[in-house]
């Protein structure tokens, strides 16, 4: 059966986003379409509210509706401490251990030759201009535990080396080959207590 239209435009478009199959698309676009239209006018609203607002940090490139974000101006939080991580969803996972009370620094990514992304294609200058501007005492490397993230994490020790800053990468207790944003705040909290010098 051939959809309508302006139905198979909005099956098509929920087909792109990640994780939804045609099957799923179809059934979330009959939904939508079954609803009032002051909820729908409320979705539609919400998603390009947050597209038009929500943009990177221009300090440590986390995602944010102010900048600098919250993160970066909050005077309880230890702006000696930077953690770096490869996506904004691992700020949320560390924020959720409740136990770490520096700041962040978002690379949006992690050097992974075979899908053609290099150092250039991270968000190292803000890095770099936050180190060198003196405030920063300890980088912490929590990039993920996948062969994308260890190289990551060298690559950034090797940076960093020839400033003045103590660099650390999070402890080996965190399960191989996964991902930050899925572990446990237990899991986290160690891995973060555990962290030791980049030699
Ligand atoms: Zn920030």
């Amino acid at each position: 059966m051939a959809l309508p239209r302006p139905l198979a435009r909005l099956v098509e478009e929920l087909t792109r986003l990640p994780g939804i199959g045609p099957k799923t698309a179809q059934r979330l676009a009959f939904h939508i379409v079954d609803q009032p239209e002051e909820r729908v006018s409320a979705l539609a609203a919400a998603l390009v509210e947050a597209r038009e607002q929500i943009r990177t940090c221009s300090v440590c490139c986390n995602l944010t509706d102010v900048d600098p974000c919250r993160l970066c101006t909050d005077p309880q939080r230890d702006g000696s401490l930077v953690c770096v991580v490869e996506g904004p969803r691992d700020v949320v996972a560390l924020e959720r251990t409740r136990e770490y009370r520096g700041r962040y620094h978002v690379l949006h990514g992690a050097i992974s030759p075979l899908d053609g992304i290099g150092p250039g294609d991270l968000r190292l200058k803000e890095l770099l201009d936050r180190i060198r501007s003196g405030e920063v005492q300890e980088v912490i490397l929590a990039t993920d535990p996948d062969p994308e993230g260890e190289a990551t994490a060298m690559y950034l020790g090797r940076l960093l080396k020839p400033l003045a800053v103590r660099v650390t990468r999070v402890a080996r207790g965190m399960p191989v080959g996964g991902s930050l944003e899925y572990m446990d705040e237990v899991t986290l909290a160690k891995a973060m207590e555990g962290r030791r010098e980049v030699s």
